[in-house]
């Protein structure tokens, strides 16, 4: 089993050694590192380069979380990311998670620490920077597009216009049905993934039976969306094993069936 999206770095996750052994034992052999911003981009570097065929390093900035301490300006902080990647072309796999989160920037959620409420404007530059990046080095995109899908397949397909075909993974997907063949239509090859919110969300179960099996990836965002029944803790890669098994249950095929199909995907996509 693979997680395709886990932040295991910094203030994300004390104990991180722990963490991968346990997710080992419950067989997630693979992990790919999901990046917010240029501080978690290299530890999470950092970190996969002491597990060598398990952690997989994504390097990105995600649309609203910043490094709180970092001032640097978008420009220079899509340089740093263009950095990272250009020193550890062997080790790196993906760029994101990067995109549009319009949730941070209403009036009635204020943004968390650590948060700071970019404007649609900046977000767009950051998003059409980073698709940039991965189109240099030809790697995926991680994308994460919260109330914001319609932007962010807009996006992509101006992008994809301009400078051909890309590939990546609408994460946590949250388009509903009727975005599925949007995204299926764009010209490059683009998943969807899929965590723990399957396990408590109904509406999710029907999503996922319209989407194409050989489209599909499975992630936890640990530390984030627990699936049950460990809603109120504190997720981590291991529970990737639950998103599995949630989605045999709901397509009706085997678990095993399921996994060879899901982890043939990511390892496509990622080239892991
Ligand atoms: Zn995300
Ligand atoms: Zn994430």
């Amino acid at each position: 089993m693979i997680d395709t999206h886990a932040h295991l770095t910094g203030n994300f996750c004390k104990n991180t050694g722990k963490v991968i052994e346990r997710s080992l034992k419950k067989k997630v052999s693979k992990i790919i590192l999901a990046a917010s911003n240029v501080r978690e981009s290299r530890e999470n570097i950092e970190l996969a380069k002491k597990y060598p065929g398990v952690l997989f390093p994504t390097v990105g900035i995600h649309p609203q979380q910043t490094d709180a301490e970092n001032a640097d300006s978008l420009e220079r902080q899509l340089e740093r990311i263009g950095e990272l990647i250009k020193k550890n072309k062997d080790l790196v796999v993906g760029v994101g998670e990067t995109g549009l989160d319009y949730l941070s920037t209403t009036a009635d959620r204020p943004a968390p620490k650590g948060e700071k409420d970019r404007t649609r404007k900046e977000q767009q530059k950051l998003f059409e920077g980073q698709l940039k990046l991965a189109a240099e080095y030809r790697l995926p995109v991680i994308i994460h597009a919260r109330k914001a899908v319609d932007e962010a397949i807009e996006t992509v397909n101006r992008f994809e216009k301009k400078h051909g075909a890309r590939k990546g993974v609408f994460h946590c997907y949250a388009g509903g049905k009727k975005r599925i063949k949007r995204i299926l239509d764009l010209s490059g090859k683009w998943y969807f993934g899929v965590n723990g919110n399957l396990t408590y969300d109904p509406g999710l179960e029907e999503v996922l039976k319209e989407i194409p099996l050989d489209r599909l990836l499975l992630e936890t965002d640990s530390p984030f969306l627990s699936p049950v029944p460990h809603r109120e803790e504190i997720n981590e890669p291991g529970n990737v094993r639950l998103v599995y098994k949630k989605v045999a249950e709901v397509l009706k095929k085997k678990e095993k069936d399921v996994e060879n199909l899901v982890d043939e995907n990511a390892e496509r996509l990622f080239s892991i």
